[in-house]
């Protein structure tokens, strides 16, 4: 046997020796133990740690008789020192690898809104929500729904801006389901009957996917809806989003003016992000500082300062935007405008030298002009501030391996004979190629979506009007008699161009 071995077991046998003395001793009075019997160092005087420290000193020293016999074998006449550091690097890599193991298993791949990993218990919820998010991820979703149908928890998705089913899940998977998501999302999972909010992100195969989670109560039952925010589908092109030539050639002019502001309106879900996104792409990052406010951060842009509003923590766009101020920016990015104070803040900022883009709630480009008025912003700082003002929406694209020809009403004729399109050619979705299910569409008839546009640009004569506070309908008609093409009417020359169907410049009939 080695000598570490012997002298562990040794000192094994000593140690739990005088342990088994202090437990002989522990239950005698004090007196008669004595001075002399005084035990070691304190902290030491329990038997348990005695018996402990005899264990782990039998254990160490049969490991080194081990490491030292293989050392033997190999013909190594190694050292104590480098015995001891072999043996301490072996049990390094051992721990290192039961660490892995322990985190392997725990790999529920859920990381809540502060980084911290979630500890969900692996079953069958679980693997319900990771197969309902690889689904929305796959068909490139924009939001998912979880809503109470009877018993059953009914998951639809929202693809080119229509919701499709994507599943239904019995009740007794539904609400482990629900649990399973609001505790990735931070929140309360007894709490059924406030509206909550919270985030998480969770790993798929190649990437790591963010969700905004939200539940509200229904008459049904707790309902949820998560957006997915797909950093990876990345940031497109200004060119690449349905511009005309013309058009497009106004909007890059206006993304590289060294100050002055451009605001994109639309309703939620008509891509005033992706454009804003693209136009910041527009920006050589590199040579200019580019800050961005934003609630929340959807995707990293390189080169560019991204801050997240946090409405709990008192962050809000105005107070963001006065500290970007003090960041010596060229360009900033407000993501929205809601109250008059950032409205001021951001129209002060583009008369100061910066480029601010921003957005606002509004249904079109003159009511953008009138919206900033109701927020009580001065007419003559809002002439000075605004450059320009796109409004635009989404229709879907008509799939061209299977578009049949069309033949719409005389009217879309007509205007397309005054807009100088000489050779309009309407096509209307048909989804089936031969009867069978077109395969480029899965039957659909319409693949992606396209941006409908409409850029009010604002020259001297608009802004003359503009400081005189006319009516809606009166600016509405000047900005016309300008050249301003309409929403309806970027959509139809889109149609005339192949690229949609009028059953999609017909459903923008909210305008
Ligand atoms: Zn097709």
């Amino acid at each position: 046997m080695g000598r570490w071995a012997a002298l562990g077991l040794l000192s094994a046998l000593v140690w739990s020796a005088s342990a088994l003395g202090e437990t002989g001793r522990g239950p005698q009075p004090a007196p008669s133990s004595g001075p002399a019997a005084s035990p070691g160092p304190p902290g030491f005087g329990r038997p348990r740690h005695w018996v402990f420290v005899g264990v782990v000193s039998a254990v160490c020293g049969a490991w080194f008789t081990l490491v030292a016999a293989a050392q033997r074998r190999r013909g190594d006449a190694a050292s104590f020192p480098a015995r001891l550091d072999n043996t301490l690097n072996f049990l390094t890599l051992g721990l290192a690898g039961l660490q892995a193991t322990v985190k392997k298993e725990e790999k529920t791949v859920i990381t809540g809104a502060e980084g911290d990993i979630k500890e969900i218990q692996a079953g069958p919820a679980l693997k319900a929500v990771r197969e309902i998010i690889v689904s929305a991820v796959r068909q490139g979703a924009s939001d998912i729904h979880l809503e109470p149908k009877g018993d059953d928890l009914q998951v639809r998705l929202r693809i080119d801006g229509d919701l499709v089913t994507d599943r239904v899940l019995e009740s007794r998977l539904g609400t482990p389901v629900i649990a399973c998501l609001k505790v990735a999302a931070d929140m309360d999972i007894a709490e059924r009957r406030r509206p909550q909010d919270g985030s998480f992100s969770m790993a798929l195969e190649d990437h790591t996917v963010d969700f905004r989670v939200s539940t509200a109560p229904s008459a049904q039952g707790e309902k949820m809806a998560l957006r997915v925010l797909d950093r990876t589908r990345g940031v497109r092109h200004l060119v690449d989003l349905g511009f005309q030539p013309e058009m497009l050639d106004q909007m890059r002019r206006i993304v590289r003016l060294p100050h002055g502001m451009l605001i994109v309106c639309g309703p939620t879900g008509s891509g005033k992000t992706t454009t804003l996104y693209a136009s910041l792409g527009e920006i050589d990052a590199q040579r200019k500082n580019v800050i961005t406010i934003e609630n929340p951060v959807e995707y990293h842009l390189p080169n560019v300062n991204q801050t997240p509003i946090n409405e709990k923590a008192g962050l809000s766009f105005a107070k963001a935007l006065r500290s970007a101020l003090r960041q010596d920016p060229d360009v900033i990015m407000v993501g929205e405008i809601r109250d008059v104070e950032t409205a001021q803040i951001a129209a002060q900022a583009s008369m100061t030298g910066h480029l601010v883009f921003t957005t606002l709630h509004a249904n079109d480009s003159v009511s953008s002009v009138y919206r900033l008025l109701d927020l009580e912003l001065d007419p003559s700082t809002l002439c000075t501030a605004l450059r320009a003002v796109l409004a635009q929406r989404l229709v879907r694209k008509i799939c061209p391996e299977c578009r049949q020809p069309d033949d719409p009403k005389p009217e879309a004729i007509q205007w397309c004979k005054r807009h100088g399109i000489a050779d309009p050619r309407f096509f209307r979705p048909s989804g089936s190629l031969f009867n069978a299910p077109c395969p480029k569409c899965s039957g659909q008839g319409y693949r992606g979506r396209i941006g409908v546009f409409e850029l009010l640009i604002l020259n001297d004569a608009m802004r003359a009007i503009i400081q005189s506070r006319p009516a809606l309908t009166d600016l509405q008609a000047k900005a016309g008699a300008a050249g301003l093409i309409e929403l309806r009417g970027d959509a139809l020359l889109k149609a005339a161009q192949g690229m949609t169907s009028m059953e999609e410049v017909l459903s923008l009939s909210g305008l």
